[in-house]
């Protein structure tokens, strides 16, 4: 069993690094987010314990980039006390467990033989409207057994509609969820990037799935038409 410890504070590393190895695991030491997410990606870890508060790319953004990349290794997250907003972050991003600092080594320990002993955690399923499938664990999507190739941002609107499959969703809501942020006033980029997959998704199969709803928004359907057919 292998873990990887995230902490640039190097006389808690240290610690835990002693201990971990007492409990009989193989244990490594990384001291920044970009080294902790190259490392997860290029070795295969049966936990992660990544504290928070890092320099640079924090154990949040950490977390998240490791399961946008596919990797559902179990992380228990080491967040300081009082911060509920690390947890609550923490948690959405995809972290398993988390512990408030100050904690015995006793409890990271027993925490740490629970998430192994459970294991990574279930994949999100696949998503699927007719013949347009998409995984969101290998960040693949298919037409039939045509992959399609995607941009990131275009692989994050289609599972939005696939979520969201058979309703209509307006601008407003594509942006915030897709963009993270919502724009002020009048901008076409849904628009615009609704059409680039369109060309992706529909147009090559001649079909139309993704159907514009005039002064509402769009909406993904559950089956598609044939073009030239409506
Ligand atoms: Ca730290």
């Amino acid at each position: 069993m292998r873990v990887l410890i995230v902490e640039d504070e190097l006389r808690m590393a240290a610690l835990l690094k002693r201990g971990l190895e007492e409990d009989g695991y193989a244990v490594d030491v990384v001291g920044t987010g970009t080294d902790a997410v190259w490392q997860a990606n290029e070795f295969s870890y049966d936990a992660v314990v990544l504290d928070v508060m890092l320099p640079g790319l924090d154990g949040v953004g950490v977390c998240r980039r490791l399961r946008e990349a596919g990797r559902w290794m179990p992380v228990l997250m080491l967040t300081a006390r009082d911060a509920v907003e690390d947890r609550v972050r923490g948690l959405d991003a995809g972290a398993d467990d988390y512990l408030t600092k100050p904690f015995s080594f006793a409890e990271l320990s027993a925490r740490i033989r629970a998430l192994i002993r459970r294991g990574a955690v279930e994949r999100p399923s696949e998503l699927h409207a007719a013949d347009l499938r998409l995984d969101p664990a290998t960040r693949q999507a298919w037409r039939g057994q045509v992959e399609l190739e995607l941009s990131t941002k275009e692989f994050a609107l289609l599972e939005l509609f696939l979520r969201h499959r058979g309703q209509v969703l307006t601008r407003t809501r594509i942006l915030e969820h897709v963009w993270d942020f919502a724009y002020d006033g009048v901008s076409n980029v849904v628009d615009q990037y609704v059409l680039y997959l369109r060309r992706k998704i529909d147009r090559p199969f001649g079909l139309e799935q993704l159907e514009t709803v005039r002064g509402a928004g769009y909406r993904l359907r559950a089956e598609p038409a044939t073009v030239g057919s409506r």
